[in-house]
């Protein structure tokens, strides 16, 4: 089904409103499988108004226009329409009833110019504007469909979703839509869709898409099923749902809309009867705020300290000055003891720390800004880990933190690939690491480092 769009009002083409009307509508229907081929702006002027509806109708099979329904003089898309279609007017007795009773709650005079609201096009069939005075109209002609909405953005969502789209569906001019959410941490958008992704997005046809949506260290994956029934879009939808958690696996961390990284790690800390306690430096206590964003978190969390200056780093975690003295605070020593000893000292299971150069300033060669050290201690495991975000601050400071959770979480599934390919540090290759050795130490244990 090919539509066009018209959008009428004066102030749209002199640039003081912005037409998102027509945007949200090529979105809405977009999705729902019909085609918007052409999107006209045009004036409040009933000739421009005539031509431009008689033009789309001769060639679409869906017409659909915004705006100029208002009781003022300017707005004259009505008018025009019935002129268009040599008819006359009539009245609707139940719109004004309407608009009379929001005048009344609102306390306001009934003014003439309302009651030119009541009057439609003889031909019209109503649509019922229950969240504004100017009602929609619709026409059948030419074999094509004429919708007409207000301009009001929310009224015409509103018309368009309750009104017009059960009608569309109803003659199987516009197809169900079933979405689906899932979401991954720890591997680029590129990574997933070449490495991972690539056969099931090449196996995609008219009635499933798939969206990678991006936010820093994750990726939500917004998956759709379109049908002519419900029960169709959602066969479908599930089809491939079904096929990228094969795929995937326990890298998904949610199958839920809302569903967020440290709630599954808390699911899997809880399912395990662990705590977490946290040490955090170049984190600054982001670590233990995002931790406790979700309802029900005192099951798993248990406290943690911000060690951000080297006195605290010394006095209450128990990492040593000597390390401090002739390392600097950002290495794999620091994050190891940080993670160990904040564990022990708040008597829990497991323990988590950062370390690192946040920026804008403090960058080396050695440890440019952005040089992060995550340190992890569980009943299995005690290591470290290197990764470098090159962004800005307030970026590089989240980027650690959502590594450090998908880490912690793959770590507690025992789950052998970390995030972007990084590799574990333990704290017997840190001791061989500090005898001279040939290349960089660092180095050796990087891997490579995949940003998004
Ligand atoms: P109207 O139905 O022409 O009286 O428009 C009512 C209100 O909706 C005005 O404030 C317009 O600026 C706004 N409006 C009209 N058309 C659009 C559009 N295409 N996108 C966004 N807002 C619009
Ligand atoms: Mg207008």
């Amino acid at each position: 089904m090919i539509a066009h769009l018209i959008s009428i009002g004066n102030e749209l083409l002199m640039g003081d409103t912005l037409n998102t009307n027509a945007s949200w509508l090529g979105q809405f229907l977009h999705e729902r499988g019909v085609q918007v081929t052409q999107v006209y702006t045009i004036t409040d002027a009933p000739e421009q108004i005539k031509s431009t509806i008689q033009m789309a109708l001769d060639k679409a099979d869906l017409v659909i226009s915004t705006g100029g329904l208002g009781p003022t003089l300017d707005d004259v898309t009505k008018k025009s329409i019935a002129e268009m279609f040599g008819v006359g007017m009539r009245h609707e007795p139940s719109v004004e009833e309407h608009i009379k009773d929001i005048f009344r709650r609102r306390n306001l005079p009934y003014s003439p110019s309302n009651h030119a609201q009541a009057l439609l096009p003889e031909n019209a069939e109503l649509l019922f504007n229950s969240s504004g005075t100017a009602p929609g109209m619709l026409f059948k002609e030419q074999n094509s469909l004429l919708v007409v909405l207000p301009g009001v953005p929310h009224e015409m969502k509103h018309l368009m979703t309750t009104q017009v789209a059960p009608r569309l569906q109803e003659w199987g001019a516009l197809n169900s839509l079933e979405t689906r959410y899932l979401k991954i941490a720890g591997i680029g958008e590129s990574h997933l869709a070449d490495f991972w992704l690539h056969n099931i997005e090449a196996s995609l046809n008219e009635f499933t898409d798939l969206a990678f949506l991006p936010s820093p260290g994750q990726v939500s994956l917004r998956l759709t099923g379109r049908g002519l029934s419900r029960k169709e879009a959602e066969s479908r939808v599930d089809g491939l749902r079904l096929k990228i958690q094969q795929q995937l696996g326990d890298l998904i961390y949610s199958d839920e809309k809302e569903g967020t990284l440290d709630r599954a790690l808390g699911q899997i800390l809880s399912q395990l009867g662990y705590r977490l306690a946290t040490a955090e430096s170049c984190t600054g206590g982001l670590m233990g705020h995002l931790l406790t964003e979700s309802p029900g978190s005192s099951a798993y969390v248990q406290g943690g300290i911000i060690a951000y200056d080297n006195a605290v780093k010394m006095n209450q975690l128990g990492v040593d000055a000597s390390v401090l003295e002739q390392k600097g605070a950002v290495c794999p020593e620091v994050a190891l003891k940080m993670a160990k000893v904040v564990a022990e000292r708040l008597g829990v299971e497991c323990g988590i720390s950062s370390t690192g150069v946040a920026g804008p300033g403090g960058g080396s060669p050695e440890k440019p800004v952005g040089t992060v050290w995550l340190g992890f201690y569980t009943p299995a495991e005690h290591f470290a880990v290197r990764a470098e975000f090159s962004h800005s601050r307030s970026f590089n400071k989240l980027r650690s933190v959502i590594t450090s959770f998908e880490i912690l979480r793959r770590c507690l599934l025992g789950m052998d690939e970390l995030p972007y390919n990084l590799q574990k540090v333990y704290p017997a290759s840190v001791k061989r690491m500090d005898q001279p050795q040939k290349g960089s130490a660092d180095t050796s244990t990087r891997g490579d480092l995949l940003h998004s």
